[in-house]
């Protein structure tokens, strides 16, 4: 579903990943971790082509990101992100901010659209919030709503950068279960997390990444039993 092959990319003369490579497959969840700076976010940006890159292959569902046909505005409708801060639109209501997209880029109609805002506002448990602006609704419902409105675009893998870490901790939970249930559904998803207790309930594989570069990609228990790196070793060491 996601390949990434020998991936480098430089911001000006500073490399930010060196020959990064990893496949996810259809259904699979991977958690990406690792020091601060270590190039977590800008590797998966990289995978909806938020990032371009300057060396290296990415594959998304068949579609290569490094091709210059590859249309990215609608490879990215098919890629959910969702990031730290919440970026919904603050001047729009909750339901406006979920059918904005589908209504512009997949050219649904405007009920079609409201009809599967609704849906997806009903399954983050925010029915009642349809018409608030964002501003009225606390940092784990608007997260919610950030996840409910990638899932508007019938992604086909989602990326998450980080999505619980600028929340009250008693909020981090209520939007932990709702990702926790999209990887029980089968959903694609990339998630840069310090979460552990997430990554050992749902994640399939781990990787830690040093200085850009992919240095661990292993299978859950592998990882958390049985590092590899010291400086995996060390990370675990300083957050479990
Ligand atoms: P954190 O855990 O703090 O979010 P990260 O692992 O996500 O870190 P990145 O944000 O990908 O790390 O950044 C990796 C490196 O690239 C850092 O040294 C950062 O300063 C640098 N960097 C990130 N964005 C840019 C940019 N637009 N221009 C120049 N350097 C950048
Ligand atoms: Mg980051």
């Amino acid at each position: 579903m996601i390949t990434l092959k020998n991936v480098s990319k430089w911001y000006g003369h500073f490399q930010v990943l060196t020959d990064c490579s990893t496949e996810v497959k259809k259904g699979e969840v991977v958690v990406v971790c690792g020091p601060s700076g270590s190039g977590k976010s800008t590797l998966i940006k990289t995978v909806n082509g938020l990032e371009p890159i300057q060396k290296g292959v990415i594959d998304v569902n068949g579609i290569q990101l490094t091709d210059k046909k590859t249309n990215l505005a609608q490879l990215r409708a098919k890629v959910g992100m969702v990031f730290q801060h919440f970026e919904l639109f603050p001047h729009l209501t909750i339901l406006e901010n979920l059918t904005l997209a589908q209504v512009k880029v997949l050219k649904r109609d405007k009920a079609a659209a409201q009809e599967k805002g609704l849906k997806l506002l009903a399954r983050v448990g925010l029915t009642a919030h349809a018409n608030k602006n964002p501003g009225q609704l606390s940092g784990g419902q608007q997260q919610r709503v950030a996840i409910a409105r990638a899932l508007c675009m019938d992604p086909v893998a989602m990326l998450f950068d980080e999505p619980t870490s600028a929340l009250d901790p008693e909020m981090i939970n209520e939007v932990l279960d709702v990702m926790v249930e999209l990887a029980h559904e089968g959903m694609t998803m990339m998630v840069v997390t310090h979460e552990m207790g997430f990554a050992r309930k749902v994640a399939n594989r781990v990787i830690f990444m040093d200085e850009g570069k992919i240095i661990e990609d292993s299978p859950k228990d592998a990882f958390f039993n049985n590092p590899q790196s010291d400086r995996a070793k060390d990370f675990l060491a300083k957050i479990l």
